[in-house]
C-alpha cells in the first residue's frame, strides 16, 4: 500500500501539522475492517504493556468512524473484536478497557450519533467517553453530550489544549464536566492550579507532542508536576507517532525530570487508570 507522507514523515521522527496526523490516522483506521483485524491491534497494545511493565491500558477508539462513517465493519464485529482481544490482554494478567472517541470538529450532533450508535447494549468494558480531533467547537457546548454518556455510567475525558487554545482545557473543565484531560499542554499557569485542585488526571505524551504540537516548547510537563498537576504519561499513537512507555519515560529525563517525578507519573498512572479501576 501506498503510505501517506505525512505517516513516513512521523515514523521517521518528524513533526507534522496536525491536519498531516488525521491523514495517517485515517489510513491506519482503515485497516481496521473486520473482527480479526481488530483483535489483533488490541493484542498488540497488550503485547507492548507488558513490555513495558505495565499493568493495563486504557484504549481510546472510533466505533462511530469505523461503523457508520466509513461502514467498514460491522458494530458486532467491533464488539468481538475487542472482547477477543481484551481475553488475550487478561491472559497476560493485563487490564484493558475502552475509551469511546468522538470526534470535536464534527460537533456535538455527532457526538449524540455516537452515543445513539453504542449505548444500546453497551459492553462493560467501555468504561469512557472522548473527544479528540480537532478542537473546533466550544466544550459548553459538549456538556449535553458529555451529561448523556455520564448518566449512562461513562467517565469523561477530552483532548483539549492540544492543537487548540489552552483556554479549551478551562473550558472543558468547568463548561464541560470533562473529568480527565488528554494534552492539556498550553494551559496556563492559573488552569494547571485549577486542574491540580480538582484533581484531574492529564494524559501527556510527550513523542506525540513534538511530532503534533511542535511549536509547544519546552514542553510544559515539569511545570505542570511543579503545580501538583496529576499527570501520566500515555502513548497517544504508537502506530502513527512510534513509541512505547519507555521511550516517554527518556523523553521526561531529557526534560530534566528525576526519578521521583517519573515515580509520581506512573503511581499518577496507577491511581488514575480507568482499566484499573471498578
Ligand atoms: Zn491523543
Amino acid at each position: 500500500m501506498a503510505l501517506p507522507r505525512s505517516l513516513e514523515a512521523l515514523w521517521s521522527g518528524g513533526a507534522v501539522p496536525f491536519e498531516g496526523f488525521i491523514e495517517a490516522f485515517l489510513f491506519g483506521a482503515s485497516l481496521l475492517d473486520g473482527r480479526l483485524a481488530i483483535q489483533q491491534a488490541v493484542s498488540a497494545v497488550a503485547r507492548r504493556t507488558q513490555r513495558a511493565g505495565g499493568s493495563g491500558f486504557d484504549l481510546w477508539a472510533s466505533p462511530h468512524f469505523l461503523v457508520v462513517h466509513r461502514a467498514q465493519i460491522r458494530l458486532d464485529d467491533f464488539w468481538r473484536g475487542l472482547e477477543d482481544g481484551l481475553a488475550e490482554a487478561a491472559s497476560l494478567g493485563l487490564r484493558g478497557c475502552l475509551v469511546i472517541d468522538a470526534v470535536n470538529h464534527f460537533g456535538p450532533a455527532h457526538g449524540q450519533a455516537v452515543l445513539d450508535l453504542v449505548l444500546p447494549g453497551l459492553p462493560p468494558f467501555v468504561k469512557g467517553f472522548s473527544t479528540g480531533g480537532l478542537e473546533g467547537t466550544p466544550f459548553r457546548e459538549w456538556a449535553p453530550v458529555f451529561d448523556r454518556a455520564r448518566a449512562a455510567g461513562l467517565r469523561i475525558a477530552a483532548h483539549a489544549g492540544e492543537n487548540g487554545p489552552g483556554s479549551n482545557v478551562r473550558e472543558a473543565v468547568l463548561e464541560g464536566g470533562v473529568g480527565r484531560i488528554v494534552h492539556g499542554l498550553r494551559a496556563d499557569s492559573a488552569t494547571f492550579e485549577l486542574l491540580a485542585e480538582r484533581r484531574i488526571p492529564v494524559d501527556v505524551c510527550p513523542s506525540s507532542n513534538r511530532a503534533l504540537a511542535a511549536d509547544v516548547v519546552p514542553h510544559p510537563l515539569p511545570r505542570m508536576l511543579g503545580a501538583g498537576v496529576r499527570c501520566a504519561l500515555g502513548t497517544d499513537d504508537p502506530g502513527v507517532v512510534p513509541c512505547d512507555l519507555g521511550a516517554e519515560a527518556d523523553a521526561c529525563r531529557a526534560m530534566g525530570l528525576d526519578e521521583a517525578a517519573l515515580a509520581t507519573l506512573r503511581r499518577n498512572g496507577a491511581e488514575d487508570a480507568w482499566c484499573l479501576q471498578d
